[in-house]
């Protein structure tokens, strides 16, 4: 439902097609508004855009939930063709860039990106507010991550910002 199909993008002037996304992700209970600029490079289809939005969280020190802001930015490569086959779904190919496989898929996944790019921008300790009520203290070796999904990003270098 939330994709864009490589020939739409190819077929725009320069190869280029920018986009607006606004929905809800439900798993996370998030809503996310977003810039997307989707650029096709022969092989490879560049993703840019900004991310806007709140999803609703719970403090990891007073377990009180609230709404944490999202503000960061999207830069994904994906490639076209199955190039890596054996070394599975996502390639460093240059220090600190990835890319992300699409198997011959012919749509890029606005939802799915959205979805990973939300998680990967929340800080790994949540809290609430500067006004936190410190009373029920989680420690980091209570701390698990809400998603499994995080697992897979475990050993994935995270670009600064
Ligand atoms: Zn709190």
């Amino acid at each position: 439902m939330y994709s864009v199909k490589i020939k739409d993008i190819e077929k725009e002037e320069g190869k280029t097609l920018k986009q607006h996304f606004s929905f809800e992700i439900k798993e996370l209970s998030a809503k996310v508004d977003s810039s997307l600029t989707f650029k096709s490079l022969g092989d490879f289809i560049e993703v840019t855009g900004h991310v806007n939005g709140e999803i609703d969280v719970e403090c990891d020190v007073c377990l009180t939930p609230y709404k944490e802001k999202l503000d960061f930015d999207i830069d994904e490569t994906y490639a076209k063709t199955t190039l890596f086959g054996e070394y599975g779904n996502e390639v460093e190919l240059r220090n600190g860039e990835f890319v992300t496989d699409l198997n011959g898929a012919d749509e890029i996944d606005v939802y799915d990106l959205l979805y990973q790019s939300v998680i990967l921008s929340l800080p790994n300790k949540k809290v609430c507010g500067i006004n936190c009520n410190e009373g029920l203290f989680v420690t980091d070796e209570e701390y698990q991550p809400e998603d499994e999904r995080l697992e897979i990003f475990k050993n994935i270098e995270i670009k600064d910002n």
